[in-house]
């Protein structure tokens, strides 16, 4: 998976590759399936499929099976629909000012998150003489989007507000379901399990990708998993049953040695400590490698990996270049042209994340966008 790409099949002056496993992304859907079995499990493919195309993650997800999406916006609900034309496709922002008939014409479901959207929607299936699909978000404590236990309880008062609809999931997010000691879980669990009661009967979704691995009681009828299909591990207390999708691979520009006392990159932030080889790496920040993973000495940043070995990164990450030490690497690896591997076997998307401060997510969905892209499999 996480060889380097093969010369040939580039086009002439590649700087850098990202691959997609479609194959194994079909794996991972099919084994977080079995996971929550007999819950469905559907695939969260917004933000382009988590950066990696839609266009084509979405065909290989339902070649496997899948049969429900989730995407943030109209506009990848659209996109999705031309990919997956008998799928369910939820719509996780719901139904923004105007965007009801063109939700209900590509028969999508908008994530209905509050009274007021519930009547927005009601009102253009009273207006259109339909009775459109929707799903209901109750807000169990991640204050983010949702009905809130007010909101719920003024349902249940007037019933009619939901009577132009048919309803078809009621769902909630969790906040901190990464880490399976938090409380935070079982009390979401219970106020979902109670607002739930509250409404309408249909099909229950609480977990994504890192619920998906507390167990059989927070699985419901639907689990919604994203970072995990891609290959990411979500959860801290688990393994998720999952293998890497994506691998990334640079060019080295170029070889200098430089001597004890040298600085390397803007604003000389990093000293050399003895006379040290530098590679510099067709790939910045402009290629998703955060500049918050630059080093200066005494403070590591990212790193990469040559022929497997492991080169921390020194110095500024700039727009379209790093600089990396390679002083204890074996001479023939570090050949100007030979590929540096970003992210794969040896650099997970949650250690390119740590070394910037932040998560494999962000990594994973601001990969590469001039990079040459090879997808693998799917067919
Ligand atoms: C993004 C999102 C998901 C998927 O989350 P992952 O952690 O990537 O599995 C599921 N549900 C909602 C509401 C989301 O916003």
């Amino acid at each position: 998976m996480s060889r380097p790409p093969d010369d040939g099949a580039l086009p002439p002056g590649t700087t850098g590759v990202v691959t997609v496993d479609l194959d194994r992304l079909r794996a991972n859907w099919c084994a977080l399936s079995k996971l929550v079995a007999p819950a469905v499990c559907a695939a969260v493919v917004k933000a382009d499929a988590y950066g990696l195309g839609a266009g084509r993650c979405i065909p290989a997800l339902a070649g496997a099976g899948c049969e429900t999406f989730f995407v943030a916006t109209l506009a990848e609900a659209a996109a999705a629909r031309r990919l997956a034309p008998d799928a369910a496709i939820y719509v996780l922002d719901g139904v923004l000012p105007g965007a009801a008939p063109a939700l209900a014409a590509i028969g999508a479901i908008p994530v209905l998150s509050s009274q007021h959207e519930i009547r927005a929607y009601s009102e253009f299936a009273h207006a259109s003489g339909s009775r459109p699909a929707a799903a209901l978000h109750v807000c169990s404590g991640l204050n983010r989007l949702g009905l809130t236990t007010g909101d719920v309880e003024a349902l249940t008062l007037a019933p009619e507000r939901l009577g132009g609809l048919d309803v078809r999931l009621v769902m909630s997010h969790l906040a901190a379901a990464d880490n399976a000691d938090d409380p935070m879980n079982k009390a979401q669990l219970a106020v979902f399990e109670r607002l739930r009661a509250l409404l309408p009967a249909a099909r229950a979704s609480l977990s994504a990708s890192d619920g998906m691995m507390l167990g059989k009681r927070f699985h419901f009828d639907l689990a919604r998993p994203g970072y995990a299909l891609y290959g990411g591990q979500p959860s801290r207390s688990f393994r998720a049953p999952v293998a890497p999708v994506v691998s990334v691979h640079a060019r080295i520009l170029q070889i200098r040695d430089v001597p004890a006392g040298a600085s390397v990159g803007y604003s000389g932030i990093w000293r050399a400590e003895r006379p040290s080889r530098i590679a510099t790496i067709a790939a910045g920040y402009a290629d998703g490698i955060p500049r918050a993973s630059s080093a200066s000495n005494g403070t590591p940043g990212g790193k990469v990996a040559i022929g497997g070995h492991p080169a921390p990164i020194v110095g500024r990450v700039s727009m379209d270049l790093i600089t990396v030490d390679v002083t204890e690497l074996p001479d023939g690896l570090t050949q100007p042209g030979a590929w540096v591997e970003l992210i794969g076997s040896k650099i997970t998307l949650e250690e390119a994340g740590a070394a910037a401060g932040t998560i494999g997510y962000e990594i994973l969905t601001r990969l590469g966008r001039r990079f040459h892209r090879i997808y693998q499999g799917g067919a």
